[in-house]
C-alpha cells in the first residue's frame, strides 16, 4: 500500500471523486461557497449580495444586537474556551444557568448541555441503553440518531417514515424480546420538513411500556405557537414525552446540544456520558448567547410569528404554482423537489446566478430521482424576498420543465 486513499473503500472513493470532478466540469458545484459575513437574511459569497434561502438560524438571531453584546460580555469575562471538561473544571456559572433555562424552557425537571447536537444523540442512545435493549427509529430519522445506535450495544430497528401503523407492528413483534424500548423520532424532518404525529407516537409506544425520545433540532423556535417546539404545537402536556432533545447551533445561533426530562436520568448523563466527561465544554461565549437566544424567543414573540408568516406565504405559493413539496406543512424546511442528480445542481446554479442561494440535496441523503432543493425559511425574509424567491422559483421552474 503506497496511498493513504487505499484505506477507504475504493469504489465509494471512486464515484465519489468522479461526481466531484463532473460537477467541477460543469461548473455546477454550489457545496463549500464561502460565505463572506453572517448567514442571515442575504449573504454575501464571491463578493455579491444574495438572499441566502438555506439558512438555519430560522429566526435571524444570529446578528441580533443582544446576542452579539452578550458574546462581547461573555468573552471579556470568561476568555474564549471553557478549558475542560463539563465533569472536571470546565462547567462555568453559564453552563449551570443555561442547563437550568432550559428545564424551564421546556418544562422538564432538568438539562444537560453537550458540544455539539450530533454528539448528543449519539452519546444519549449509547449511554442509555444496552445490549438488552432495542432502539426502535424513524427511518428519516437525522444520522446521529443511526449512529448512536451503532455505538450502543442495543439492537435497532426502523418503522416506515411518520407510519404509525407500522411503528405499532414492529413493537408488537419485538417489544416482547426485550428489557427496555425507547422508540426515537424527529420532532421536525430535515430533508422532508414534515412533522412527527407526537401525540399518536407516545400513545402507541405508551400501550407496548416503550419510552419515547423527540429530537427538536429543526422544531425548536419554530413550530408551536410560541416557537416553544412539538410538545407546543400539539398542546402536550408536560412529561408526556420522556426524552427531548435539541440542538443549539439552528434556531438558537449558538453551537451544542442539549437534552431535556427527568432529573435523575440528567444526573446519571452528566456522571455517565462519555461526552460530557471526555470532551471539552462548550465554550462560555457559547453558552451566552444561547443562554440569551431562549429569552429572545419569549420576549420577541413577533420573530416566531414573522417565521410562521412566512412559511405560510413560501409553501402556499411554491404548491400553487405546481411543485412537489411532499408533506411539508408549518415548518421552515420546505422541500422543492426538482428530480435528477444534475437536474437539481442545474436548478441550484440557475437560483445562485440570479441571486438566491439555496442548497441541492442528492442521493444518497435523499432518494434517487428525490433530489429537492431544500428551502429554509426563515423569519426575517421581506416581503420583497419572498416575491423575488417565488418568481425566481416559477421561472426558473418553468424554463427547465419541473412545472
Ligand atoms: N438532529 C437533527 C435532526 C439535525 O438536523 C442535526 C443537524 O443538522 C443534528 C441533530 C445535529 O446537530 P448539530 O448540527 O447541532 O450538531
Amino acid at each position: 500500500m503506497t496511498d493513504i486513499t487505499e484505506i477507504i473503500d475504493n469504489k465509494r472513493i471512486k464515484d465519489l471523486l468522479a461526481r466531484e470532478k463532473n460537477l467541477e466540469r460543469f461548473n455546477l458545484n454550489t457545496y463549500m461557497l464561502p460565505i463572506e459575513g453572517p448567514s442571515s437574511r442575504t449573504v454575501t459569497v464571491e463578493g455579491k449580495e444574495m438572499i441566502m434561502l438555506g439558512s438555519y438560524s430560522y429566526l435571524g438571531l444570529i446578528s441580533h444586537p443582544e446576542i452579539i453584546k452578550v458574546a462581547h460580555e461573555a468573552l471579556d469575562k470568561y476568555g474564549s474556551g471553557a478549558g475542560g471538561v463539563r465533569l472536571l473544571t470546565g462547567t462555568t456559572v453559564l453552563h449551570k444557568q443555561l442547563e437550568n433555562r432550559i428545564a424551564e424552557f421546556k418544562h422538564t425537571e432538568d438539562s444537560i448541555i453537550y458540544s455539539s447536537g450530533y454528539v448528543t444523540n449519539m452519546t444519549l442512545i449509547s449511554t442509555l441503553l444496552g445490549k438488552d435493549d432495542l432502539v426502535i427509529i424513524d427511518k428519516y430519522d437525522h444520522q446521529s440518531i443511526y449512529d448512536g445506535c451503532i455505538l450502543s450495544k442495543a439492537d435497532w430497528k426502523r418503522f416506515n417514515h411518520n407510519d404509525l401503523s407500522d411503528l405499532d407492528r414492529v413493537l408488537e413483534e419485538h417489544r416482547k424480546h426485550y428489557k427496555r424500548v425507547l422508540v426515537v423520532v424527529d420532532g421536525v424532518y430535515s430533508m422532508d420538513g414534515d412533522i412527527a404525529p407526537m401525540p399518536e407516537i407516545v400513545d402507541i409506544a405508551k400501550k407496548h411500556d416503550a419510552f419515547t425520545m423527540v429530537d427538536e433540532a429543526h422544531a425548536l423556535g419554530a413550530i408551536g405557537p410560541n416557537g416553544k417546539g412539538i410538545d407546543d404545537y400539539y398542546d402536550m402536556k408536560p412529561g408526556s414525552i420522556d426524552i427531548m432533545m435539541g440542538t443549539l447551533s439552528k434556531a438558537i445561533p449558538s453551537i451544542g446540544g442539549y437534552i431535556a426530562g427527568n432529573k435523575k436520568m440528567i444526573t446519571y448523563l452528566r456522571y455517565a456520558s462519555n461526552a460530557f466527561i471526555f470532551s471539552a465544554a462548550l465554550p462560555p461565549v457559547m453558552t451566552a448567547v444561547a443562554l440569551k437566544a431562549f429569552d429572545i424567543i419569549e420576549d420577541e414573540k413577533e420573530r416566531v410569528h414573522a417565521l410562521q408568516k412566512n412559511i405560510k406565504t413560501f409553501i402556499g405559493g411554491v404548491k400553487e404554482m405546481g411543485f412537489d413539496t411532499l408533506k411539508s406543512k408549518d415548518t421552515p424546511i420546505v422541500p422543492v423537489i426538482i428530480g435528477d442528480d444534475i437536474k437539481t445542481f442545474r436548478f441550484a446554479k440557475k437560483m445562485k446566478k440570479e441571486g438566491i442561494l439555496v442548497p441541492p440535496i442528492v442521493f444518497p441523503a435523499v432518494p434517487r430521482e428525490g433530489g429537492r432543493l431544500r428551502c429554509c425559511v426563515v423569519a426575517t425574509h421581506t416581503e420583497d424576498d419572498m416575491d423575488k424567491i417565488l418568481s425566481t422559483l416559477e421561472k426558473i421552474g418553468k424554463d427547465m420543465k419541473v412545472i
